[in-house]
């Protein structure tokens, strides 16, 4: 039977959405095939209610850590993915985070940053990526921070925002964590989707998740399409992963015990997970805050080199009172929040083979198995950073505290399946193919091998429109 479609794309976020845009336009025919609905259009997703504290629109599934303890992950199971709900902070990686550091405990990519110039400059034309100045406050602390201490570098931070933004405070005070109903932020469902909605040759099917691939009748090693929840069965020449670093390895791992395939390195399909490490620092200060939109500049300094340092948005009262005790009264969350100022402390974690996502099918949940005891290189940096901002923020005038995200902030989750030349030592080719698989490829944040000290998301954009770009010549 020859199949319907030329590709079938498996998930809607940063990676499957570039590779089907890519695709589609190349005249491929393309299958978008995504688990959760399309978000409403409307204030509903700028709600901290419904958003933060109802968690309407969240993931609900149950995950369990490598201790046997249940969590649920920050998954957002939706049109666009989590870039929905993302910071749209869209940074490229250093050349230098191209290059493995054994010694950090780092793995390296197959190819240079040069290799994926052209793709990041292409995501960043799609993305509209600008900057923005930083508002008085925000300035004024910051000029504080760089006079004391000369080793912090300010970068204005690349944001996927319209400057309009400023004129709808609501937007601007709710985009890291909301979705905007109105497009001021650049995600990939409007910036991407949307443009190759109309196609012809392009369909999505939502709220349908994958539950299988299929593989030719005698050739497991084979893929040729596959099979939804609700039983339908779709077929295409080429099948992409790109349900995100935390579901595609299960996607192939269920392949892999159901059909008795090994691979080179089967135990390597999930192997490797990164999150980074990822510290909300938040410091308050005896002055009322009246800066609005504070998402726009980054920090970094050579005695952290895995490390930034991000300015965060507005925190409103309602926001800060899911972050406090809850015995704290109401009217201290209200009088902390107007002076607030918060920051995004990232480090990059090193990748062990040890730190892995499992299925747990057929019968068990699924597991993400991550422990910071076998990084302590990365905990090392990560703790140092934060005791410096803190002492940093105390000398300006602000009293800080932090707090880590911890097992379910998997917001960042990548690395699942690496990219690399050796079938010893990662899982997909430096094109996306599986190695030892016909016609399956990966196109998300599972087949990044850094996270570098940056938010991975416009890698992963940068990443599928280049496996779009290689799966439309052929
Ligand atoms: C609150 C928040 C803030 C963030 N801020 C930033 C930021 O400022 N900058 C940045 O660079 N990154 C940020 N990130 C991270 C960024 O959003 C992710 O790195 C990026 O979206 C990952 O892209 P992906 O394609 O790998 O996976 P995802 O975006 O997770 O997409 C995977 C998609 O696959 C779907 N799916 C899953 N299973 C199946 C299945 N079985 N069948 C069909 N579909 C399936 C999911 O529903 C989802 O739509 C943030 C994330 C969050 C949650």
């Amino acid at each position: 039977m020859s199949s319907q479609y030329d590709v079938i794309v498996v998930g809607s976020g940063a990676g499957g959405a570039s590779v089907a845009y890519k695709l589609t336009l190349a005249g491929k025919h393309v299958l978008l095939i995504e688990k959760g609905p399309f978000l409403p259009r409307n204030a509903s997703t700028l709600d901290v209610r419904q958003v933060f504290v109802d968690g309407v629109f969240k993931n609900r599934v149950q995950w369990l850590d490598g201790t046997g303890h249940a969590f649920v992950p920050s998954e957002f199971y939706n049109v666009g993915g989590k870039t929905k709900w993302y910071g749209a902070a869209l940074f490229r990686f250093r050349p230098v985070e191209f290059e493995a550091e054994p010694d950090f405990g780092l793995l390296g990519w197959p190819f240079g940053y040069e290799e994926l110039k052209p793709y990041y400059d292409e995501a960043t034309e799609l993305l509209r990526i600008t900057t923005f100045k930083n508002e008085p406050q925000l300035q004024a602390l910051l000029d504080k921070i760089t006079a004391a201490d000369s080793g912090w570098e300010l970068h204005p931070l690349p944001l996927g925002l319209s400057h309009d933004i400023v004129n709808h405070p609501e937007e601007a005070k709710h985009f890291d964590g909301f979705a905007s109903p109105s497009g001021l932020k650049s995600d990939a469902e409007r910036n991407l989707i949307d443009l190759i909605r109309d196609k012809p040759n392009f369909k999505l099917l939502s709220g349908d998740p994958v539950a299988a691939l299929v593989p030719a009748p005698c050739d497991a090693h084979k893929i040729i399409g596959v099979k939804c929840a609700d039983g339908s069965v779709y077929e295409a020449g080429k099948t992409v992963l790109a349900a995100g670093a935390m579901s595609s390895p299960r996607i192939l791992q269920d392949h892999l015990h159901a059909s008795g395939v090994s691979l080179a390195r089967s135990d390597l399909v999930g192997a490797n997970f990164k999150m980074h490490i990822n510290s909300a620092v938040l410091g308050f200060s005896p002055f009322v805050d009246h800066d609005v939109l504070r998402k726009t500049a980054v920090l970094y300094n050579d005695r952290f080199p895995h490390s930034s340092m991000q300015c965060l948005g507005w925190i409103d009262a309602e926001l800060l009172a899911t972050q406090v005790p809850p015995e704290m009264p109401g009217f201290m969350d209200k009088l902390l929040g107007k002076r607030a100022i918060g920051f995004w402390a990232t480090t990059e974690d090193a990748s062990s083979p040890e730190n892995r996502i499992l299925s747990g099918r057929p019968a068990g949940r699924p597991i993400m198995d991550y422990s910071l005891d076998r990084i302590p290189q990365s905990v090392k940096e990560h703790r140092a950073l934060i005791d410096t901002w803190l002492e940093r923020l105390l000398a300006a005038g602000l009293v800080g505290f932090e707090k880590y995200m911890g097992m379910g902030g998997t917001a960042h989750a990548l690395g699942s399946m690496v990219t690399g030349h050796d079938p010893q030592q990662s899982v997909v080719d430096p094109r996306g193919k599986v190695h030892g698989m016909e016609n399956l490829y990966v196109g998300d944040g599972s087949a990044l091998p850094r996270a570098s000290r940056v938010n991975p998301s416009l890698t992963i954009y940068a990443w599928g429109l280049r496996l779009g770009a290689h799966l439309a010549e052929l």
